[in-house]
C-alpha cells in the first residue's frame, strides 16, 4: 500500500474502500474476500506479460514462466471439478458465456434460459445483453406456487420452443439444480446443455451441491464468488460425455476437438491477451479450494445461510421458496411494505451491504424491486458462524423497521462495526 503514497488521490480512494470492507457486513451474495496469496498474485509482475495464445503455442516470446502458471491453473481446476477440458482465460463470467454461445450457436439461434426477473443472469438471454440481441432468447420461469424450478414446465417450454441451447444456472436461486433432468429435456429436443455455475461453484467443488459437469455439454463459471478467487471466468467440460459438441460426424481426438472449438473462440475469437496475473491468482485460489480447509469453509457458508434464513423467517420475513440449499436467499419484502430499493438503502446506512433484487413474478421494476438478495460467502470468510448470523438477522430486522430513523440506523452501524472488529479482515495488511 505504501507504493501508492505518491498518489494521494488514489491512496485516499483505496483507504476509503479498505475502511468500507473492514467495517461493514458484506452480504452481497456474489462477493467474497480473497486470501492474501490471491491478492499478491493479482498484484504481481505477471500483469506485465503479453501471452496471446495458449501454453506452448504463444504469439509472444518470454512466455515460459507464465505458461507454467496457466498449466497449473488448468490442472488444479480440472482436479477440482473432475473436468477433462478447461479454459482459464475468460476475463469474466460474461465472457466465458459469450465464448460458449459463439462456439456452439449461429446468430439468430434460439437459447432457453431462466429469465432475469426470475433469478437468471443478464447473459442468459436478457434483451439488454448480447445474449438477447444476437440470439433468439426465450425463457423459462419458476413455479408460481413454490418458486422452485418446475421441470415439467421447462420441458413443455423446451418442446414448444425447440432451442438449440438450454442454460441451467442462475444468479438468485437459493436451491439446488437437478442437472440430470435438464439433460433429459435437452436430449428430448436435441439441444446443447450448458450450466453457468458461477454462484455455487465453490460449494459444488466440495461436493455439497450437485455437480453439473457429468450432465452438461459445457459448464461456465466465475472464479470470484463462492470459489473465492480473483475476478474472472472459466469454461469446463466433464469427462463423461462422449460427444459434447453433438458433432456426430467428427472423428478423432475428442479433446483436441474441444480445445480447438472453445480455446479458439476465447482467443482469438473474443479476447486478446490473457490476464496472466489473474490466471496465476486463479491457480492460487484453485489450490486453496482443493484443500480440506475449503470444505469446512463451504459447509459453514451453507450452514450460515440456513441459519440466517431461519432467523429471518422467525422474525416474519418471507424467504422465497421457504429457505436455502446454498449460499444465498431472496427476501420478499411485500409483507413488510417496503421496496427492495428502500431496504438496500436502509441496510447500507446501517453498515450492511446487500442488493435489491426482483423476486419471481415481481410487480415492481428492476430499479425498485420487491426484494433483496442476501449471501453468506464473505461474512463466512471473516470467520462468522451461526451465532453471528442470528445477530445479523436482528440487525437487518431493526434496520428495515427503522428505514426513516437516521439515528437508529446510525446506532446499528456502530454495532455492526463493533461486530466486524471481532472478525478482522486482512489484519496483516492493515497493521503493516
Ligand atoms: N453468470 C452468473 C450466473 C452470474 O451471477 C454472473 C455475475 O454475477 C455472471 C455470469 C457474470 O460474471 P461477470 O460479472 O464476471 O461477467
Amino acid at each position: 500500500l505504501n507504493y501508492l503514497a505518491n498518489d494521494p488521490e488514489i491512496s485516499k480512494i483505496l483507504n476509503l474502500e479498505i475502511g468500507r470492507q473492514v467495517n461493514n457486513l458484506e452480504l452481497i451474495a456474489s462477493e467474497n474476500f480473497v486470501s492474501l496469496a490471491v491478492l499478491a498474485a493479482t498484484g504481481s509482475v505477471l500483469t506485465n506479460k503479453y501471452a496471446e495464445g495458449y501454453p506452448g503455442k504463444r504469439y509472444y516470446g518470454g512466455c515460459e514462466y507464465v505458461d507454467m502458471a496457466e498449466e497449473l491453473a488448468r490442472e488444479r481446476l480440472k482436479k477440482l471439478f473432475g473436468a477433462e477440458y478447461v479454459n482459464v482465460q475468460p476475463h469474466s463470467g460474461s465472457q466465458a458465456n459469450m465464448a460458449v454461445f459463439m462456439a456452439l450457436l449461429n446468430p439468430g439461434d434460439k437459447i432457453l434460459g431462466l429469465s432475469l426477473d426470475q433469478g437468471g443472469h443478464l447473459t442468459h438471454g436478457s434483451p439488454v445483453n448480447f445474449s438477447g440481441q444476437i440470439y433468439n432468447a426465450v425463457s423459462y420461469t419458476l413455479s408460481k406456487e413454490t418458486k422452485l424450478l418446475d421441470y415439467n414446465l421447462i420441458e413443455d417450454i423446451a418442446k414448444k420452443e425447440k432451442p438449440k441451447l438450454i442454460v441451467a444456472g442462475a444468479s438468485a436461486y437459493s436451491r439446488d439444480w437437478d442437472y440430470s433432468k435438464f439433460r433429459e429435456i435437452a436430449d428430448k429436443v436435441g439441444a446443447f446443455l450448458m450450466c453457468d455455475m458461477a454462484h455455487p461453484a465453490g460449494l459444488i467443488a466440495k461436493g455439497l451441491l450437485n455437480n453439473p459437469l457429468p450432465y452438461c455439454d459445457v459448464v461456465t463459471s466465475t472464479t470470484h464468488k463462492t470459489l473465492r478467487g480473483p475476478r474472472g471466468g472459466v469454461i469446463l467440460i466433464g469427462k463423461d460425455k462422449e460427444n459434447p459438441m453433438g458433432i456426430k460426424t467428427v472423428k478423432g481426438d475428442r479433446l483436441k476437438l474441444m480445445s480447438e472449438i472453445f480455446d479458439g473462440m476465447v482467443m482469438p475469437g473474443i479476447q486478446g491477451g490473457p490476464l496472466m496475473h489473474v490466471i496465476m491468482a486463479k491457480a492460487v485460489a484453485f489450490g486453496e479450494a482443493l484443500q480440506d480447509s475449503f470444505e469446512i469453509y463451504a459447509k459453514q457458508v451453507i450452514s450460515n445461510a440456513k441459519t440466517l434464513a431461519a432467523e429471518l423467517m422467525a422474525l416474519g420475513y418471507e424467504v422465497v421458496s421457504g429457505g436455502t440449499d446454498n449460499h444465498l436467499m431472496l427476501i420478499d419484502l411485500t409483507n413488510k411494505n417496503i421496496s427492495g430499493k428502500k431496504a438496500e438503502n436502509a441496510l447500507g446506512a446501517a453498515g450492511m451491504t446487500v442488493n435489491k433484487n426482483m423476486i419471481p413474478f415481481d410487480t415492481k421494476s428492476p430499479f425498485v424491486t420487491s426484494g433483496i438478495r442476501i449471501g453468506t460467502p464473505a461474512v463466512t470468510t471473516r470467520g462468522m458462524k451461526e451465532n453471528e448470523m442470528k445477530i445479523i438477522a436482528s440487525f437487518i430486522d431493526r434496520a428495515i423497521k427503522n428505514v426513516e430513523n437516521e439515528e437508529e440506523l446510525n446506532n446499528i452501524k456502530s454495532e455492526v462495526k463493533e461486530l466486524c472488529s471481532k472478525f478482522p479482515l486482512y489484519p496483516e495488511l492493515i497493521n503493516g
